[in-house]
């Protein structure tokens, strides 16, 4: 074969020799009553295949993978159309065969060390489509896989054209969008879960294009973000943002800060974070009035670099907040990773309320952990009321969703604040005030309270349990936590033995009360109380609350639950 008919790394055709192949086979093909066919292969994960295994690795698999397509197809009916994307053409018939044998072999390739295969189909390829053509539409097909894992395949139709024609029509008009106002940010409320207030609002984009009517971000984004250009988008949103306070600030409505959002292209295509700085010194806004919505996704790409960027835009006085959180798989280990000055939960959390228990355990779970980390919090997707109920009862500080408003245009952002809509801006000088109250840890008491005494720092970490075991008349203590091991050793004035844990002395044995109290719980499957004689420091008297556990079948001893609680 001809050197330049032939692909240097594999030995198989180039895509130009393998359209000439094509059309003088497409009569033959005919003849034998087959109209002709086109696929397109892609290695799903090649990139990250090659910063395992290095690149020779990878292109042994590639060459594998073109020796599988010679023998499956023929060696004059394939190509390398270029990196790990292959294509070959057959008769129409012959695919369906063909294909589960292809999986099957392509996951044995290379001595097991391989990758799935995504083929996309152009079946009965019309006359007037070349077979370039042929193979670029079935490559649409293809990348329509992008999201599954496994081997599997996908038929070209019409669908995917008029996909294609509306992406090209969004990268054609971008430019245009932007200069003649087609592109306007909607302003969505983010709600102080404490006060009902909007304490922030974030800056949605709409297309409202003079053809197509609205576009939502879904249908633009994507493909300016495949192609680098997002960032023209996301620059013109902060001037958005920027300008909305301008016209607020005339309109005498309470300016709260504004969050925009960035897409992990936009820090590939410029230096975003010197973007930003020079719009918002150029605006003379206060650089705590603009967040910045980064999503979870953005930062797992490249953490090292992400980090220094986000570390940069606080040093700056921008807050940073980690948007759809929990959307992907999310490893908290981000949030160790990174400082965020928020965390936004992604809407999934609550989509998922009403099937099980599970999704309002993880959040409540999370909101703590992110109050003891210090970083504040929102839900997104607010649809209902029990939503709100639950989401004010864990703590969580802000909210957004349907529930208070939609995205809406600035004018109608002034329009309702004249009107005196049932949301109000919170005054910014009681933000403070309200965060507090809003995201008071109800389940930790310490938090109030740094210097407690000492007769009080039991019960300011948590209630004090314990698990006391009765057998045989003896009591012994099988567990306990840390405030009932201190108040323990207050009360005894002796240090709890560091041992074995599964059978610590008591420094003396429980006064008769608590026996009684304790052997009543393995006749009766209640709480009962016991108020202590001794009186605890400053004034203080103590009540343990007992209430049986479980019963040893074996030895019979009954092991309960003591709570203490402290009164006056
Ligand atoms: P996001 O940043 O997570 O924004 C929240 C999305 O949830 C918005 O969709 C909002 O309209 C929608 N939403 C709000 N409340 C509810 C609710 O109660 N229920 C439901 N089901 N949805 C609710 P939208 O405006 O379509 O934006 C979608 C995504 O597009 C945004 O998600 C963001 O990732 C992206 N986006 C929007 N504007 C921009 C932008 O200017 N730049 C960049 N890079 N991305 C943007
Ligand atoms: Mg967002
Ligand atoms: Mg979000």
């Amino acid at each position: 074969m001809d050197r330049r008919r032939k692909d240097s790394l594999t030995g198989i055709p180039t895509a130009d020799y393998f359209a000439a192949l094509a059309q003088a086979a497409r009569q033959e093909l005919a003849d034998q009553g087959q109209p002709l066919s086109v696929l397109f292969f892609d290695m799903n994960g090649m990139k990250l295949f090659n910063s395992l295994f290095g690149y020779e690795e990878g292109d042994r698999l590639l060459q594998a993978v073109a020796q599988m397509l010679c023998r499956r197809f023929g060696a004059e009916r394939v190509c390398r159309v270029g990196q790990d994307h292959f294509a070959a053409f057959c008769g129409d018939a012959d695919i369906d065969t063909l294909l589960p044998h292809l999986y099957q072999e392509a996951a044995a390739l290379n001595g097991g060390r391989t990758l799935p295969i995504h083929v996309g189909i152009y079946r009965d390829v019309p006359e007037d489509v070349t077979p370039l053509a042929a193979v670029d539409r079935a490559k649409m097909a293809c990348d329509m896989l992008a999201a599954t894992y496994a081997s599997g395949s996908r038929c070209f139709d019409t669908s995917l054209l008029a996909a294609a024609d509306h992406r090209n029509y969004i990268l054609e008009h971008l430019d245009q969008a932007l200069s003649e106002g087609w592109i306007q940010a909607y302003f969505q409320p983010i709600i102080r879960s404490a006060n009902g207030c909007i304490c922030d609002e974030e800056a949605l984009t709409r297309w409202i294009d003079p053809d197509k009517g609205l576009l939502s971000p879904a249908e633009f984004i994507p493909a300016l973000e495949e192609t680098g250009l997002i960032y023209k988008l996301d620059l013109y949103m902060v001037d958005q943002a920027l300008a909305a306070m301008k016209k607020k600030a005339e309109c005498g409505v309470h300016i709260v800060p504004v969050s925009v959002n960035i897409s992990r292209a936009d820090f590939a295509a410029c230096d975003v974070v010197e973007e930003i700085e020079r719009r918002v010194a150029a605006a003379g806004v206060r650089r705590d009035l603009l967040n910045v919505e980064i999503t979870e996704s953005a930062v797992t790409e490249n953490p090292q670099y992400m980090r220094t960027q986000i570390d940069r835009l606080r040093a700056m006085g921008y807050k940073v907040w980690m948007d759809d959180f929990g959307s992907g798989y999310s490893s908290l280990d981000l949030l160790q990773t990174f400082d965020f000055d928020l965390i936004k939960f992604d809407m999934t959390f609550l989509r998922q309320f009403h099937t099980g228990p599970k999704s309002r355990i993880i959040l409540a779970q999370l909101m703590k952990m992110a109050l003891k980390l210090g970083v504040d919090t929102v839900v997104e997707g607010v649809e209902t009321e029990e939503h709100v109920r639950f989401l004010r009862g864990i703590g969580c500080d802000k909210l957004q969703g349907m529930y208070f408003r939609r995205p809406i245009p600035l004018s109608e952002v002034i329009q309702r604040s004249r009107d005196q809509d049932d949301l109000r801006f919170e005054n910014p000088l009681e933000a403070d005030y309200y965060c507090a109250v809003g995201t008071a840890n109800l389940s930790d008491p310490a938090f109030v309270d740094s210097k407690p005494t000492e007769a009080i720092r039991p019960f300011l970490h948590s209630v004090p349990m314990a698990i006391l075991e009765l057998r045989d008349g003896h009591t012994s203590l099988l567990r306990c936590n840390n405030a009932y091991g201190e108040l323990l050793e207050l009360r005894s004035g002796a240090a709890l033995p560091e041992l074995d844990i599964c059978d610590v002395k008591l420094p003396r044995q429980p006064d008769a009360q608590m026996i009684a109290a304790a052997e009543q719980c393995r006749a009766e499957e209640r709480w009962i109380t016991v108020r202590h004689s001794k009186q605890h420091a400053d004034g203080i008297t103590l009540h343990s609350m007992l209430r049986r556990l479980a019963v040893n079948p074996v030895t019979d001893a009954v092991a309960v639950i003591v709570v203490v609680i402290a009164g006056l």
